[in-house]
């Protein structure tokens, strides 16, 4: 379906959980206030709602958090997305604490994309940065993830926060003297995976983190490797600027949402654990689905107005962010409670 500035729009990212096993500083550092999980969507409802959403034209779904796999049943969650009509692409998104654990069970419920959440490979920085986290079993997970999706050619990708790793590892009190960003080029060198910059945006903790300037990057990128190349092959379902390097296994993405403001191509919405719906992370509208999911009327009622309340959301969906006028914002949840 198209919204009201001509957009189409036929991708649902679908947080299944506010709760998360990792801390990161800019995300979440003291935890969540956890609601009660009466009041987060039942599996059956959220994939109530991809069907709805299918029948408007949604085609890909993101699973995300929180933490999608502290979730019980994520795995059989690809599998009731896997069997909805309409929905093409469901892949999934996490901090790959539990990846290890759950690879071939998402595998086997026919997962279509994988995403890891990394922003370092310092152990003691990733420690610090993520309130506890063990960056082996994130690297285990890899090295097992990298097994399970070789036959099926599962594309995986590192999302990394454009920090200035130094400067962030000076502020945690930890010694890290490493090479920054750059560091993770290596497992694009080393494996066929992409691996994406994303701009650090200014929602929840995010305000307090400086993003590197992914112009500035790109450069350092050209001079380091001259033989760089733009990859104008479609990777995956988001707005990521792609580059090949000569040698390396994998593509190196740049998501800049704030110095390439790409809303102009904006193809999403955003699904809460709770329900909320959402077509913009930057303003606080939306519609509340789970009101009508547990109000009164018949089934057939339901799923009508739930037509009508997504179809309003789309069609009311923002021209643009402005996370370059922050005071401008009216969403003020962290990135957990939107479902980031
Ligand atoms: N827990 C999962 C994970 O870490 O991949 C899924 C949820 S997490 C909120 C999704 C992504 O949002 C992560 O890659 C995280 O680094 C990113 N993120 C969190 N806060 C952000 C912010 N303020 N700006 C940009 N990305 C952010
Ligand atoms: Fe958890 Fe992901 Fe937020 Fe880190 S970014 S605290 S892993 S939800």
């Amino acid at each position: 379906m198209r919204d009201g500035f001509g957009r189409t729009i036929d991708y649902m990212r679908i947080s299944v959980t506010d709760r998360c096993n990792l801390r990161c500083r800019y995300c979440m550092p003291d935890g969540v206030e956890c609601v009660p999980m009466a009041d987060i969507l039942t599996l059956e409802e959220s994939a109530r709602i991809a069907a709805c959403s299918a029948l408007l034209g949604i085609r890909k779904i993101k699973i995300t958090g929180g933490e999608p796999l502290v979730r019980l049943g994520c795995c059989r969650f690809v599998r009731m997305l896997k069997d909805t009509r309409g929905i093409e692409n469901v892949t999934i998104t996490t901090n790959g604490i539990l990846l290890e654990q759950y690879v071939d069970q998402l595998v086997e419920a026919g997962i279509d994309g994988i995403n890891i959440s990394l922003d370092t490979l310092d152990g003691g920085l990733y420690k610090a940065l993520t309130g506890g986290g063990s960056l082996k079993a994130v690297q285990k997970a890899l090295e097992r993830t990298l097994k399970a999706c070789e036959s099926r050619h599962i594309p995986i990708k590192i999302n990394a926060v454009s920090l200035d790793l130094k400067d962030l590892a000076a502020h945690l009190g930890c010694g890290y003297e490493g090479p920054g960003w750059r560091e993770l080029l290596t497992l694009a060198k080393a494996y066929p995976i992409d691996v994406r910059f994303i701009e650090m945006m200014p929602v929840g903790y995010g305000r307090q983190y400086r993003s590197l300037n992914h112009g500035e990057l790109l450069r350092e990128l050209q001079a380091l490797y001259p033989g760089l190349e733009k990859d104008d092959s479609v990777h995956g379902n988001g707005p990521a600027v792609y580059y090949r390097i000569p040698g390396f296994l994998g593509s190196v993405g740049f998501i800049s949402a704030i110095h390439g403001k790409f809303c102009e191509s904006c193809n999403r919405l955003r699904l809460t654990s709770q329900g909320y719906l959402k077509s913009c992370l930057c303003y606080e509208d939306g519609k509340d689905l789970r009101q009508i999911l547990r109000g009164s009327g018949t089934e057939e009622e339901k799923d009508r107005m739930l037509l009508a309340a997504m179809e309003r959301a789309i069609k009311q969906k923002p021209m643009a962010h402005c996370f370059e006028h922050p005071e401008m914002m009216t969403e003020c949840g962290n990135m957990v409670k939107i479902g980031g």
